[in-house]
């Protein structure tokens, strides 16, 4: 649960799960939401159960790559985005430390600690839409990697920034909140995600 401030200043509540982040839109940005989700890869898509190579060039390709991703995480109102949503198998993600700033972008991402403390909260996926479940996660962790211009990135993160950044580095290796939920939940949300046939008469 957030408080986020809308164009117009006022409050508005905001639930933030995971990558995903609830709140009221006008009817415009609704459908530029709807425009994004419809390009970022849905569950059953095979793709999002595919291991993400590292990066080897940080040229022009990467560049617009992450652009793509910030542009679309932007659009669909989330808190992070990985390169898989999008079935682009390279190790790179863009998250939101701070909802009010740019999305970050980092590259061969990898926790160099974590914390031993873990605690339980409901996450939601831009793959997965309406499932939100459960998922133990490190409190805190040190996130390192790259800048898609090549430099070092070191960050400390805690709270639902690192909880971010763990749902987005399991993105790159095609690991799925439904993994990582309680049994009861996961069998819940397979029901929920099941296909449902048109009825032809
Ligand atoms: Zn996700």
């Amino acid at each position: 649960m957030g408080t986020m401030a809308d164009e117009s200043g006022v409050g508005v509540p905001a639930d933030e799960a995971g990558e995903v982040r609830t709140r009221k839109l006008d009817p415009e940005a609704e459908a530029r939401r709807r425009l994004a989700l419809a390009q970022i890869r849905q569950y059953p898509d095979p793709v999002l159960r595919m291991q993400a190579r590292e990066v080897q060039e940080f040229d022009g390709d990467l560049e617009k790559l992450v652009e793509r991703l910030q542009h679309l995480l932007r659009e669909a109102t989330g808190l992070g985005l990985a390169a898989t949503q999008i079935g682009v198998l390279r190790r790179v993600f863009v998250f939101l430390p701070d909802p009010e700033q740019e999305p970050l972008a980092l590259v061969n991402p990898r926790f160099s600690a974590t914390s031993e403390e873990r605690e339980s909260d409901t996450e939601g996926c831009l793959s997965l839409q309406g499932v939100v479940i459960p998922v133990e996660r490190h409190t805190s962790l040190t996130l390192e990697g790259k800048s898609p211009t090549g430099e070092d990135v070191r960050l400390e993160l805690d709270g639902l920034p690192a909880r971010v950044a763990q749902h987005e580095l399991d993105h790159l290796d095609g690991v799925l909140i439904l993994d990582r939920t309680t049994p009861d939940a996961r069998r819940e949300a397979l029901g929920l995600l099941r296909p449902h046939p048109a009825i032809v008469r």
